[in-house]
C-alpha cells in the first residue's frame, strides 16, 4: 500500500540526515496559505532542535496541516488519521498533531473522538508547537487554538516546501473579514491582519539573494491588504497597489504574482501598479463564485453581476494580455435553473482561462448554515457542476489555442513529469509550457515559441529574444 496521499504537500528538506534531532514529518492539505503555514511551522520546529522528513516510518512526530474549507477535505483528515492510528500501534512513542483549520473548527471532536491525536494547535498558534509537543511527550494534550488579532508570524523566514528554490509563497496578510455566508474561513483563521510591509520586502529580498526568481503574495483578500505606520508626526498608509510596487522594485528579475484578489476591492490603481511593473505578472485569480446577482447577494459577496464584468473591463482595457481565473461554486443554496444558466453566461462572457469548480458544501455554524437551507439536490448540484466543468474545458481549450504561434517569455521551473528531455515553467500569464531543454537550467528565463496545445499545456520551442 502507498502510505502517501497524492492530493497532499509533503515537507522535504535538507536536514534529515541530522539523526541527533527528533524527526518531524508534516503533511499538508488545502490551500497555498497553509503550504505557506507549514513552511513557518517547519522553520519554528528547526529552530527548537528538530528536523523535518519526509519519510513518515521515520518520523517521531507527525504532523498534520488541515483543511475545512468543504466536508470531503475534513473527511479526507480523518482517513488519514486513521492510517496514523496504525502507524503509532507499531511506534507508541510516535506523537501525533492536527494544525490549521480543522484544529480550529473540531478540537473538541478531535480530542474526544480520535484517541490518536496528541496535538491540536489553530494557525495563530504555532509558535507555541515545541511547548506543546513538550506536553504531550509529558504524556498532555497539547491544545491551543487560540485565534490572535496581531499575529502575522512576520520575523518567521519560513523553510521553503519547494523543491526546485524558484518559486515561493509569501503570506502578506491572515485571517478574512469578509463573511461571505458560504464560507468557514474568517470563523478558522480569525480576524484579517495585515504584515508589516518592511519584513515582506526584507523576506522577498532573502528570496532574491537566494536565487528565487518568483514570488506569489498570498492572502485571502490580499486587495484589502493595509498598514499604517506611523513616521514622525505623520501616518503613512500603505495599500496593496503601494505594496506590490514595493516588492516589484525588489528586483525587476523577480516575478511577482498574488492571489486572491476579491471582485469588490480590485481597484483600477493596482490595475496600473501591474501594467507599469513588466515584472507583476500579468494573471489575475478574481473568484466569481455566480453569476447570478441574486445568489451573489445570498452568498454576501458584496458585488452584482454587472460589478464583476466591470472590474473584468477594467483588467482587459488596462492589461490587454492580462489572463483571468476564477472560483465558482454551483449548487449554492436557493440556486435555480435561471441562476445557473447566468453563471454559464458569465464564464462564456469572461471567456476565463482557468477555473477552481466546487459543488457547494455547506459548513457548519457559517452564516448559510444558520440561515439558509441547502436544498439543491445532490445530483442537480452534480450536473450543475459537470456542465461548468464541460464549459470551462472549452474555454481554457480556446485559450490556450490562441497562444499557439505566439512568443512567452517562460521562468523554467524544472523537469517535465513525461521527458527527461524537456522542461516545464509558466508564461507571465501563468500558463504551464513544456519545452525541449536546449542546455538551459531551472530558474532561467527563455523564450519559447508556443507550437502546440493539449487542454491542459502549452507546448513550445526555445527561441531567441
Ligand atoms: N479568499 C478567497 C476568495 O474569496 O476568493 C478564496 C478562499 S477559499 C480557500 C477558495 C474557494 O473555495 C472559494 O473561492 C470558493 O469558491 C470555495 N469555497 C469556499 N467555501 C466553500 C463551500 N462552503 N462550498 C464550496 N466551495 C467553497
Ligand atoms: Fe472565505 Fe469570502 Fe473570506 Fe474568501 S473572502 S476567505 S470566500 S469569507
Amino acid at each position: 500500500m502507498n502510505i502517501y496521499p497524492e492530493d497532499a504537500n509533503i515537507f522535504e528538506t535538507s536536514n534529515t540526515d541530522d539523526t541527533s534531532r527528533p524527526k518531524v514529518y508534516i503533511e499538508t492539505y488545502g490551500c497555498q496559505m497553509n503550504v505557506n503555514d507549514s513552511e513557518v511551522v517547519a522553520s519554528i520546529l528547526i529552530g527548537n532542535g528538530y528536523s523535518v522528513t519526509s519519510d513518515i516510518n521515520q518520523a517521531d512526530i507527525i504532523l498534520i496541516n488541515t483543511c475545512s474549507i468543504r466536508e470531503n477535505a475534513e473527511t479526507r483528515v480523518f482517513g488519514r488519521l486513521d492510517l496514523f492510528g496504525q502507524i503509532k500501534k507499531q511506534k507508541p512513542s510516535v506523537l501525533v498533531g492536527v494544525l490549521g483549520c480543522m484544529a480550529e473548527r473540531l478540537k473538541d471532536q478531535l480530542l474526544e473522538q480520535k484517541k490518536v491525536v496528541d496535538l491540536v494547535v489553530g494557525p495563530d498558534a504555532y509558535r507555541e508547537l515545541p511547548v506543546l509537543i513538550r506536553a504531550a511527550e509529558d504524556g498532555q494534550k497539547g491544545v491551543n487554538v487560540l485565534l490572535s488579532r496581531e499575529e502575522t508570524y512576520a520575523d518567521i523566514s519560513p523553510v521553503r516546501l519547494d523543491k526546485n528554490g524558484v518559486s515561493a509563497f509569501v503570506s502578506i496578510m491572515r485571517g478574512c473579514n469578509n463573511m461571505c455566508s458560504y464560507c468557514v474561513v474568517p470563523y478558522t483563521r480569525g480576524a484579517e491582519r495585515s504584515r508589516d510591509p518592511h519584513t515582506i520586502v526584507k523576506e522577498v529580498q532573502e528570496l532574491v539573494n537566494a536565487g528565487y526568481r518568483e514570488v506569489t503574495l498570498l492572502g485571502q483578500n490580499v486587495n484589502s491588504y493595509h498598514w499604517v505606520e506611523q513616521k514622525g508626526l505623520i501616518k503613512h498608509s500603505v495599500n496593496f497597489s503601494d505594496l506590490l510596487e514595493m516588492v516589484a522594485l525588489v528586483d525587476p528579475r523577480l516575478r511577482v504574482r498574488f492571489s486572491t484578489s476579491h471582485p469588490k476591492d480590485l481597484t483600477n490603481e493596482v490595475l496600473y501598479t501591474m501594467a507599469m511593473y513588466e515584472n507583476i505578472c500579468n494573471h489575475i485569480h478574481l473568484p466569481v463564485q455566480s453569476g447570478s446577482t441574486r445568489i451573489l447577494k445570498l452568498m454576501n459577496r458584496k458585488y452584482t453581476r454587472e460589478d464583476y464584468l466591470n472590474r473584468i473591463e477594467a483588467i482587459r482595457s488596462i492589461i490587454p494580455d492580462c489572463s483571468i481565473s476564477t472560483d465558482i461554486i454551483a449548487g449554492f443554496c436557493t440556486e435555480t435553473e435561471v441562476d445557473h444558466d447566468l453563471t454559464l453566461s458569465l464564464m462564456r462572457e469572461v471567456g476565463f482561462d482557468f477555473a477552481y469548480m466546487f459543488k457547494y458544501s455547506e459548513r457548519p455554524n457559517t452564516k448559510a448554515a444558520r440561515h439558509l437551507e441547502d436544498d439543491v439536490p445532490e445530483e442537480v448540484k452534480t450536473r450543475r457542476l459537470m456542465e461548468i466543468i464541460e464549459l470551462q474545458g472549452k474555454l481554457s481549450e480556446q485559450s490556450k489555442q490562441a497562444d499557439v504561434g505566439k512568443r512567452f517569455e517562460v521562468l523554467v521551473e524544472g523537469e517535465s513529469k513525461k521527458s527527461k528531455d524537456e522542461f516545464y515553467g509558466r508564461t507571465s500569464q501563468n500558463k504551464v509550457v513544456v519545452f525541449p531543454k536546449a542546455g538551459h537550467k531551472v530558474g532561467d528565463f527563455v523564450y519559447v515559441e508556443i507550437t502546440d496545445c493539449t487542454p491542459a499545456t502549452l507546448m513550445g520551442k526555445i527561441v531567441e529574444e
